[in-house]
């Protein structure tokens, strides 16, 4: 072929591969709708009176080597020092067969949370190891499977000591040597639901009597270690709890909480492998005694057993949970830190008990060796004994001897005007404390260990931990690597099939967009490094504000919170105190409708609101009647409304502007939850449309990765008049703080910036565009067989829709259980379950996914149909059908087969792979035996025997 200046074919890379279907694709996609275009597709979905005016430009989108490039270029403006802070962050080395076997690996990170046992069983061990090694170092007998952060966990434990105490009191007693971060949550947390905090000592101004518990930071703050037991015993004699925030690396070497008396413990796991990252994402643990475990907050994994009757693992009590409970939930906690747990709990197989002996023996000995340094040259140090954290007493030196640490490349914490803080970790080396004590003017050489010991007397940890055979295991990489992926193939992932997860956006989590979270000027930075180090952060936190403005029609974003749920929770609690500065703290009430997702009414209560439920119309819609009278009723106390758009039934509503004036008459704000932002970036701006402000999930439409129930990120954007009462920083006791670092978990902030990089603004438009394409796509090619129970004007859904499948129990016995089930031998995930809907399906394909993998999943679909008519017409049994023995596993084909149906069709119905068949691992798990014989450690070897026999 001759080549000429018009066989020039442009290349279009990111929006290519990020986009499923091909353009050829689409147009035969388009035909089954019976549309000549895209274009016309979006005129019959979306209303013409809220299509934002402007096209989404941001220039133009860059290839992936150009994204690369300039990401480089801003990391380059962060620069990664030695940091000694401290304050609740600490250098750790991530094994490097966990970064890539894990961290980097999109088998593990491209999970949804184990909401589908059956399919997850591989995170869910991993997270039951995780829950161990919490329990073991915590003595207490129950952990979850992680919370947002330590200063968030504080706050829970907070609210869950006022749950279950005997004690009546209003107040909570809170250790002064508690991180300045965790205070601060603390007090947000506390003011909306009257909690009284005290501040002090814990030895001298504990009043027992006038507090329903007492938090103590152990280490404190500082590097003080003390023994709570006698407070702790104070407080139960007055029915009140005890709550211990431990470092777990110290302990691995001091008396742990529960030989303390403590019920509840909280903390970080950060330093188990977990680097610093702008202050997150980080798991934190939250371990209790037996008897509280009903009133935990966040997801707790627990033993059960399957249609066999072998160990299967799946999430325990989910009764206590927000999208059960609504605002009678323990928390609003729902993506929490699923991949940080993972890795936490990795480390700890990684290393065992003795590894972890000897790492945190080693940080201890480095601070000792630090420590007499200084003291024989003169300066004074304290405590005298401590773990890893000391202070020194500089007097006027402070400001000199923390710019000589500067100059070596080291960050102290400044205490006051006199004393500077110290903290080592696993990383330090001999050359920093060489370089430590030149900053403090000492020529010293650090000649390495001579195995002195500080800890106080009594303190030393007598109990063993870690003594599952699981942290007993062959510490051969090899070992590790079969370990870590054998787990990761018992679940099914992104990396193997389509989730179509409705509410949930499982899109495409591109590998080049992963890449930058693990480059060391965005890991290795603590979230209190001085401003000149991270100036990359401060541009990319700049830029990409603007462009998610710019998306939202917002003024102002606020990066903390770090979750969607803690948006929620921030957006609110940044509603009432613009309410209060306008002397109307009277405003309280939230009207929420029936059909929103249970984090709405959760944080609304945490917020200090009173939610009254909205009643959803026939068609879906919000009742306008009811909210107009509703509104009406709470007048001059209406606070906020709090709305999903498009609504959680997958339409975009006529009348949403009419119920954002509606509230505005009234003098409420409207609270747009942002979790459906797939459906509007580039053609509709919450901001424009009357809300006040909105949580952004990052980890559902820009591209964070699930990591099997987080990492998230749920920044909030809001209107100009708002933007003076978002969070302040948390570390210096900012007013309204929500989460323990001011940019939340910064660090995974470079995925959601590159996507936009790569995408441009015509690019995440088109993303848009083609979610809203690929869900009419299956709507449509599921008529006839499955009725749609919601839809717009013109018949068409938005980037989700709700399939029916109520009818079929009473006429074929078959719940959306069975279907779920069922499509796992079919090789997918099922969609979201029974929620807005009780008894239907939520399906949201997404923009990534290509016909082919749609083509795939109706396939599925519809051969389930017809397996359902079949047990309607009696053509199959009742309670002996391929629905209701779903899923089918490898040890079902080996084991006599008593069915009337063939192995065969049980084992690969359409859909199912022949070669690339996904197995699940356990047959359906019973979920009612695991919670009436709760267990939520590691079993005991013989009941891992029995499950290998
Ligand atoms: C996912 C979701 C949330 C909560 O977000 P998290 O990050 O899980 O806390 C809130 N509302 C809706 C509609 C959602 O889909």
């Amino acid at each position: 072929m001759p080549y000429t200046p018009s066989t020039y074919l442009p290349y279009d890379f990111a929006n290519r591969r990020h986009i499923g279907p091909s353009p050829e694709e689409m147009t035969e996609m388009l035909e089954v709708l019976g549309l000549q275009s895209l274009e016309e597709l979006i005129g019959e979905t979306v209303p013409d009176s809220i299509l934002q005016a402007e096209p989404l430009d941001f220039g133009k989108p860059k290839s992936e080597r150009e994204m690369l490039w300039a990401m480089r270029q801003i990391a380059k403006k962060n620069r990664a020092f030695t940091t000694l802070i401290g304050q609740g962050y600490y250098g750790t080395v991530t094994p490097p067969a966990i970064q890539r076997n894990i961290l980097e690996n999109p088998a593990w990170y491209t999970a949804y949370t184990p909401y589908q046992p059956e399919i997850s069983q591989g995170r869910l061990e991993a997270l039951l190891n995780y829950q161990t090694m919490v329990s073991d170092l915590t003595g207490l007998e129950i952990a979850n499977a992680s919370l947002l952060d330590e200063a968030t966990a504080c706050a829970e434990a907070m609210t869950m000591a006022q749950r279950v105490a005997k004690s009546k009191a209003s107040a909570i007693f809170v250790d002064r040597d508690c991180h300045p971060q965790n205070i601060a949550v603390i007090r947000t947390r506390a003011e909306p639901l009257g909690i009284e905090v005290i501040v002090g000592d814990p030895f001298t101004d504990l009043d027992p009597e006038k507090v329903f518990a007492g938090l103590f930071q152990y280490p404190g703050t500082y590097g003080h270690i003390h023994d709570f037991t006698g407070p702790i015993a104070d407080l139960h004699a007055a029915e009140a709890l005890g709550i211990v925030v431990a470092d777990p690396m110290a302990l691995v070497v001091l008396k742990e909480p529960g030989a303390m008396g403590a019920d509840i413990a909280v903390g970080s796991t950060q330093r188990f492998g977990v680097p610093m990252g702008f202050g997150g994402p980080h798991a934190a643990y939250m371990a209790c005694r037996g008897a509280y475990k009903r009133a935990m907050p966040g997801r707790i994994v627990g033993v059960s057993v399957d249609s066999r009757g072998n160990k299967a693992y799946r999430l325990a009590l989910q009764t206590r949970e927000q999208h059960i409970r609504r605002e009678k939930a323990t928390s609003n906690v729902c993506t929490a830190q699923a991949l940080l747990a993972v890795m936490a709990g990795f480390y700890a197989v990684f290393h065992g008990p003795k590894g972890l002996s000897a790492i945190a023996q080693r940080i201890h000995r480095k601070a000792v060796r630090t420590a007499r340094g200084l003291q024989e040259a003169g300066f004074t140090v304290e405590p005298a004994e401590f773990f890893d954290t000391f202070t020194v007493d500089v007097g006027p030196m402070q400001g000199v001897i923390y710019k000589a640490a500067l100059a070596e490349k080291i960050n102290l914490r400044r205490i006051g005007t006199t004393k500077l803080g110290i903290a080592l970790d696993e990383t330090t080396r001999p050359a920093s404390i060489e370089a430590l004590w030149r900053a403090f003017g000492i020529e010293r050489k650090d000649k390495g260990g001579d195995g002195e010991y500080r800890f106080p007397e009594g303190m030393i940890r007598e109990s063993d931990f870690l003594t599952h055979p699981v942290f007993q295991m062959n510490r051969a990489e090899t070992e590790m690597m079969r370990y870590m992926r054998r787990l990761a193939d018992r679940d099914l992932a992104l990396d193997r099939a389509m989730i179509p997860l409705g509410s949930c956006t499982m899109k495409l989590n591109a590998a080049v967009e992963m890449m930058p979270i693990t480059w060391p000027e965005f890991s290795n930075i603590h979230p209190l490094a001085p401003a000149d180090q991270v100036r990359g952060f401060a541009e990319m936190l700049d830029d990409l504000a603007d462009k998610l403005c710019r998306i939202t029609g917002y003024d102002a974003m606020s990066f903390q919170p770090n979750s969607g749920a803690a948006g929620e929770y921030a957006g609110l609690m940044t509603i009432a105190a613009y309410h209060r500065a306008r002397g109307e703290g009277h405003r309280r009430i939230c009207l929420i409708p029936t059909s929103a997702h249970g984090t709405n009414p959760a944080s609304a209560q945490m917020a200090g609101m009173k939610v009254v439920a909205v009643k959803s119309a026939e068609n879906g819609d919000i009742d306008l009647e009811d909210f107009r009278a509703k509104a009406q009723a709470a007048g001059g106390d209406l606070a906020a409304c709090m709305i999903t758009y498009p609504s959680t039934h997958g339409v975009f509503e006529e009348t949403v502007r009419e119920v954002c004036e509606i509230t505005h008459a009234h003098g409420g704000q409207v609270y747009l939850d942002g979790a459906n932002l797939n459906a509007l970036v580039g053609l509709v701006k919450p901001g424009e449309i009357g809300s006040d402000v909105s949580h952004l999930n990052l980890h559902k439409t820009f591209c964070i990765p699930h990591g099997g129930g987080g990492p998230g990120m749920g920044p909030i954007g809001v209107k100009a008049h708002l933007a003076p009462y978002l969070p302040a920083d948390p570390a210096t006791g900012g007013t309204g703080a929500v989460s323990g670092a001011m940019h939340g978990s910064a660090s995974i902030l470079p995925i959601s910036y590159a996507y936009v990089l790569l995408m441009g603004g015509a690019g995440l438009t088109q993303a848009t565009k083609v979610a809203i394409l690929n869900a009419n796509y299956i709507a449509k090619r599921l008529e006839g067989a499955y009725e749609v129970l919601f839809k717009g004007r013109n018949g068409r859904v938005a980037h989700e829709c709700i399939v029916d499948t109520r009818d079929f129990v009473d006429t074929a016995g078959v719940t959306v259980d069975d279907i779920a089930k069922r499509l796992i031998d079919c090789g997918f995930h099922a969609p979201t379950m029974s929620w807005p809907v009780a008894g239907t399906l939520m399906i949201e394909p997404t923009e990534s996914e290509t016909k082919a993998e749609l083509d795939r999943f109706v396939t599925a679909m519809l051969a389930i149909r017809d397996e359902i008519r079949e047990i309607a017409e009696g053509r199959i049994e009742k309670g002996n059908n391929p629905l209701k023995k779903a899923p089918h596993t490898v040890e079902d084909l080996v084991a006599d087969w008593d069915r009337p149906y063939s192995r065969e069709r049980g084992c690969f119905p359409p859909g199912a792979f022949r070669v690339d068949k996904y197995w699940p691992p356990v047959g359906r798990v019973d979920n009612a035996y695991g919670d009436r014989n709760l267990i939520c450690t590691c079993p005991p070897v013989e009941e891992l025997a029995d499950a290998a026999e």
